[in-house]
């Protein structure tokens, strides 16, 4: 048996409180890690006030971990005792469906969440399949590394995919966690980068981060003097905006991709799609392949999120303080 140290919630947006749990011998594919920081993504509060419907309580909110393999199970080869891995929102997947076969375990039907019917990385121990603890690079910043987990695979994921390419003009809604990620990682792919932000205290940091320009992400005015202009946008709020003024500033064959979990249906007019061949998409984190890969990519132009550090002891005051839209931009909690 192991004891677990963690913090939990007992009800919907309750506080989290310190919490033991006892866990059964480790599965032959399962790997122990010792947590040594984790990040605060949107998906732990969504999920902390039960918005999307599928919390349990005690919930253990917590999927950006970084850490230390201090257990293996029997069948596990791919990794060793010490090694330093990063764990994210998904924790096991089946290993023999199509879609695993095909290396994109992110897209198995039954792929295990970390946060979802059991218990995250808010806490000093959580556990994983193999095909999950992403071994790090040498020389990465663990301090700063959990956010890649998850937000950072999330954003990534969509600009390989899109085929996204450097001479690309290109959008990013919201410039919170997930993206100022993306506005480091288009910049350093090469593209001309707007910002679509609501917060105008922060245009100086977002410039500073290398976005080319920053547009009022609730103003229709200010996007129509853009209009035609953006080969791709990169949605990463969760609330109603002016969707089909967002279209609009796409340019022919120009997608506009949520990443953002939006609370409510998405008003998209065929119309806006139809002439000029454009497309509205969507996509959750990535495979495990291009998580090691977005890692290297983070190491070698040095690409981190910016993030504010609490201790877990504090993990209230971090959450009230990501709630108020307070954050710069990423909060991660230290064991
Ligand atoms: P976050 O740090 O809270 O950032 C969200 C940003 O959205 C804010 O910083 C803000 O940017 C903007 N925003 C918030 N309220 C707004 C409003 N009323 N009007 C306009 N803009 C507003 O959240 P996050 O951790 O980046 O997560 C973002 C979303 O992605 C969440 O829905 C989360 O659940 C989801 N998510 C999805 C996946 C996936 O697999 N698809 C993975 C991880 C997270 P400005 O201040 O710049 O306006
Ligand atoms: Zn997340």
């Amino acid at each position: 048996m192991t004891t677990v140290n963690a913090y939990a919630a007992t009800e919907a947006n309750g506080q989290l409180k310190p919490f033991q749990y006892q866990l059964d011998g480790l599965g032959g594919e399962e790997v122990a890690i010792k947590v040594h920081y984790c990040g605060m993504c949107h998906s732990d509060l969504s999920m902390l006030k039960n918005e999307w419907g599928m919390t349990q309580y005690p919930f253990v909110p917590g999927h950006e971990i970084v850490g230390e393999i201090i257990e293996l199970g029997n069948g596990v080869k791919n990794l060793n005792i010490g090694d330093l891995v990063g764990l994210g929102w998904f924790s096991a997947s089946c290993m023999f469906c199509d879609q695993c076969m095909d290396g994109s375990h992110h897209l198995c039907n039954t792929a295990e969440q970390t946060i979802v019917g059991r218990h995250g990385g808010f806490a000093d121990y959580v556990r994983c399949h193999w095909s999950w603890a992403t071994l790090l690079p040498k020389g990465i910043d663990l301090s700063k590394a959990g956010p890649l987990l998850c937000g950072g695979i999330t954003v990534f994921n969509p600009i390989v995919l899109s085929g996204v390419k450097p001479t690309d003009k290109v959008g990013v809604i919201g410039i919170g966690g997930l993206g100022h990620m993306a506005l480091k990682f288009l910049r350093n792919w090469g593209c001309e980068v707007v910002a679509f932000s609501s917060n105008p205290d922060k245009k100086e940091q977002i410039l500073s981060m290398g976005a080319h320009q920053v547009i009022n992400s609730r103003d229709p005015k200010e996007l129509e003097q853009i209009a035609g202009s953006l080969n791709f946008i990169l949605n990463t709020t969760n609330v109603t905006l002016d969707w089909n003024s967002y279209l609009t500033t796409l340019a022919p064959k120009g997608k506009l991709h949520s990443v953002g979990a939006v609370l409510e249906p998405m008003a998209i007019p065929a119309f806006s799609l139809i002439g000029g061949e454009k497309s509205v998409g969507g996509s959750p984190l990535g495979s495990p392949a291009l998580t090691r890969t977005m890692l290297e990519f983070c190491v070698r132009h040095d690409i981190y999120p910016t993030v504010e550090e609490f201790p877990m002891e504090q993990v209230n005051e971090a959450v009230k303080h990501m709630e108020e839209g307070k954050a710069r931009f990423r909060i991660v909690l230290k064991v």
